[in-house]
């Protein structure tokens, strides 16, 4: 098995833009590595009394942009490597979608599933104090990913809040709306991904009506997107959490799997039967016969051990970094066409831009503004990178690197080398 190492994985993408963009030694030494990494060993007060101590990390890949921004991961399998790779990876869809900022990530090894709402708000709240030399709304917005939610955002905004002694909505998006959240946050990157899939088939002559449509995941982004797709006439034949998975040939009936998930803790697919639904391995899930394939879960999902078994001819990454290098080899040898992370899934981010706009502005817009203004940038630049890989023969990933390395390359080349 290859190196799946996701920071290895992002560095090892971001050499190949920086070989075909002749990127000079010096700004690309800079750009392969994050600027700022603080790692906090903090401890929580558990229900029974006792004290367990807990490890997190916020990462800031690359400030030349503007202030950074990205999600905070709560999952077990967070380690300092796989936020870093999403950082840099953050850094990248914000230059793509030209928003002005760069890009970070946060995350805390935990699984949330195993503590009480006072631990989660306990250790949210340490956490975000440990961060807080961090973090401002000119300086470092984090928001939500895996295992966080608006409820965590609002915690983490009080916190803030508290320290300062005035409230301070733009430290972090993803908020409850009355809070200072954006309407259409929650949707934002699920409906940037159907957006992205709605483009990508009109490209390769396909029609949305009826288009097989699998997603792993189903969570915020997977649920949505798949939710999405179904109302714009898409069968959506497979979908899977991290507890099952599922299937139905005629397409399953997503609005009913919401609302079963919404009523159970975590909102877990677990134990979910309808009629003419089969239960199948995650493994048959990503190999099930599709047109669309929707990773919205987590890293390397998509390897070289099942890249040459994937029967859709569009993927389409809701998740960051589901695909590895080895796989998107073996999937462009087979014609298989790969929306990547740092476009699919930029939704979520250009909504939080609106969010911190809004918040810093005291002026809220209503959701159709939202939507319109998101479809207007994703699609934007969903043309600019299928025109450049168009015209150079390149990879979808490879050319929304390009464009993006670029960006980043000249912001800081611009600014010079301090002092
Ligand atoms: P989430 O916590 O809401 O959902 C994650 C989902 O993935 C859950 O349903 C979980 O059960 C499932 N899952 C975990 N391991 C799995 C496995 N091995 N097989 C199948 N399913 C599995 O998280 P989210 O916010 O939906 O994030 C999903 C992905 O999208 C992540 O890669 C994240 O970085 C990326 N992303 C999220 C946002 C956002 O706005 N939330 C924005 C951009 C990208």
């Amino acid at each position: 098995m290859s190196d799946q190492n996701p920071f290895h994985i992002a560095q090892q993408q971001f050499d190949t833009a920086a070989d075909i963009l002749g990127l000079h030694e010096n700004i690309r030494a800079v750009l392969r590595v994050p600027q700022r990494e603080l790692t906090v060993n903090f401890p929580v007060k558990l229900d029974n009394g006792s004290t367990r101590m807990f490890t997190g990390y916020r990462i800031q890949h690359n400030l030349g942009r503007g202030p950074v921004k990205g999600g905070i991961r709560y999952h077990p399998a967070v380690d300092i490597d796989e936020v870093r790779a999403l950082a840099m990876w953050m850094t990248w869809k914000c230059a793509l979608v030209n928003i002005p900022y760069g890009g970070a990530k946060g995350g805390v090894i935990v699984d949330p599933k195993q503590l009480s709402m006072g631990e989660l708000e306990r250790l949210t709240r340490r956490f975000a104090t440990e961060i807080s030399i961090l973090l401002g709304p000119e300086r470092d917005i984090p928001a939500p990913d895996v295992g966080t939610n608006a409820q965590v955002m609002a915690w983490i905004m009080d916190t803030i809040s508290m320290h300062r002694g005035y409230t301070v909505p733009a430290v972090i998006t993803g908020k409850p709306i009355n809070v200072g959240g954006s309407l259409g946050r929650v949707e934002a990157t699920g409906r940037g991904v159907s957006l992205v899939v709605r483009e990508a088939v009109r490209r390769l002559g396909g029609d949305l009506e009826g288009l097989r449509v699998v997603v792993q995941g189903f969570g915020n982004v997977g649920s949505t997107a798949a939710y999405l797709l179904d109302q714009m006439g898409c069968k959506v034949v497979g979908v899977a959490d991290a507890t099952s998975a599922y299937c139905r040939p005629s397409g399953l009936d997503i609005g009913a799997m919401r609302t079963y998930t919404d009523r159970h803790s975590f909102r877990l697919l677990e134990g979910y039967h309808a009629p003419g639904v089969e239960r199948i391995s995650g493994a048959e899930l990503l190999e099930l016969d599709c047109d669309v394939l929707i990773p919205a879960a987590l890293e390397n999902q998509i390897n070289e051990r099942n890249a040459g078994r994937i029967k859709a001819k569009l993927i389409v990454e809701g998740a960051n970094g589901p695909t590895t290098p080895d796989a998107d080899n073996i999937l462009a040898e087979r014609g298989v066409t790969v929306v990547p992370d740092i476009l699919a899934n930029a939704g979520g981010v250009i909504v939080s831009y609106f969010e911190w706009v809004q918040g810093l502005q005291e002026f809220f817009w209503d959701e159709q503004d939202v939507n319109e203004k998101l479809e207007r940038i994703i699609i934007g630049a969903f043309d600019h990178v299928w025109a450049t890989a168009y015209a150079r023969k390149l990879p979808l990933r490879t050319a929304a690197y390009l464009l993006s390395v670029q960006r980043v390359a000249d912001a800081n080349v611009t600014r010079g080398v301090y002092p």
